[in-house]
């Protein structure tokens, strides 16, 4: 008797196993029990998305930088063409401000310099401490260093910028950082001209005022700011003499020397300056098949970013990784990797 009735418990604990695994499948399946096949497939598409991070943040710069227009379009790209989530590009003091965000997180997607990325890793040059917890998603385009000034400042050199009143970016800008770095090769310290901050718009009213001699701008060219000084006054770049760029080329392994060639702004010649990469950064917590569609949906829309601004043309696959200054997320990789 007692034999029989512990035979009697299994059978009936294997039976309420056998009901409830019976029960489980068809929640993977259809939902809840009982449903149609429609709502089934509906549901199953949600269950693909349970993971996702269903509105995505793209921190970007100011609205007369490069970052926004392309930060915007990118945004607009995604909530067009990936299922399951909304996507905007919005404004923000750029590289630094927006490591900084995502390390937070407080947003999930960011365009900031190659350089910056990696030093914000590393927790050198600028950064006190190491950031962590995003990855990269693909390099776009250069970020060149152009020095601008105006016709009537007398300005041109990096060694005349001593004495005068300098625009150097944002308060945690990539742009701040270069200024900092390029007249550090000149032998040029914060000490020894009038620091201003500011982003590029203001600085380029600042300068068409006479408020600042000159302004250090790192953005993709031409730059919103300088065409706009450029309508209503004569426009200058300064040329980095070939001695610091090799100086700087040598001491950050992210700087590679460039020519601006002079019908860029309608200048009188070519610029010699050194330049970085924009690149995408992406949470790392973000998971592989949602960083996987937003990589493909990038890449399958090239030609949004092409009608955005000159820079576009330069974000291609084939490119994709090159200065890639981190590791690379999972869910890009694995694009970059399919045949
Ligand atoms: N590279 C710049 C920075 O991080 C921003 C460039 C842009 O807004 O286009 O300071």
């Amino acid at each position: 008797m007692k034999k029989l009735s512990v035979i009697l418990a299994l059978l009936l604990a294997l039976g309420l196993m056998l009901v409830a695994c019976g029960g489980t499948d068809e929640e993977q399946q259809n939902g809840e029990p009982g449903q149609g096949v429609d709502d089934g497939a509906k549901d199953r598409v949600d269950d693909e998305h349970a993971d996702w991070v269903k509105d995505v943040t793209i921190l970007t710069g100011g609205e007369a930088g490069v970052y926004f227009p392309i930060g915007v379009a990118i945004g607009d790209i995604l909530d067009a063409n990936v299922e399951g989530m909304t996507a905007a590009g919005v404004t923000s003091g750029a590289s630094l401000v927006n490591v900084a965000e995502l390390d937070e997180a407080e947003a999930e997607m960011a365009l900031v310099q190659n350089d910056m990325a990696y030093y914000a890793l590393e927790g050198t040059q600028m950064f006190e401490g190491a950031l962590s917890g995003f990855q990269g998603l693909a390099t776009l385009y250069p970020e060149t260093i152009q020095i601008v000034t105006t016709a009537d400042t007398g300005i041109e050199t990096v060694q005349d910028l001593v004495g005068k009143r300098v625009a150097i970016g944002d308060v945690g800008s990539g742009t701040e950082a270069n200024a900092t770095q390029i007249l550090e090769a000149h032998g040029i310290t914060h000490d020894d001209f009038s620091v201003e901050f500011m982003g590029f718009g203001d600085a380029s009213t600042a300068l068409q005022d006479g408020n600042v001699d000159a302004a250090f701008v790192t953005a993709g060219t031409p730059t919103g700011a300088i065409q706009q000084l450029g309508a209503v006054t004569d426009v200058r770049l300064v040329s980095i003499e070939a001695e610091q760029i090799d100086t700087l080329v040598n001491k950050y392994p992210y700087y590679t020397e460039v020519e601006i060639s002079a019908d860029t702004y309608g200048l009188d010649t070519d610029v010699s300056t050194v330049a970085v990469q924009a690149m995408l950064i992406v949470r790392e917590d973000l998971p592989e098949e949602q960083v996987y569609e937003i990589t493909k949906a990038i890449f399958d829309n090239l030609q949004v970013l092409q009608n955005t601004h000159d820079r576009g043309h330069d974000i291609t696959l084939e490119t994709a990784l090159d200065g890639m200054s981190i590791d690379v997320h999972p869910g890009a990789q694995r694009f970059y990797d399919e045949p």
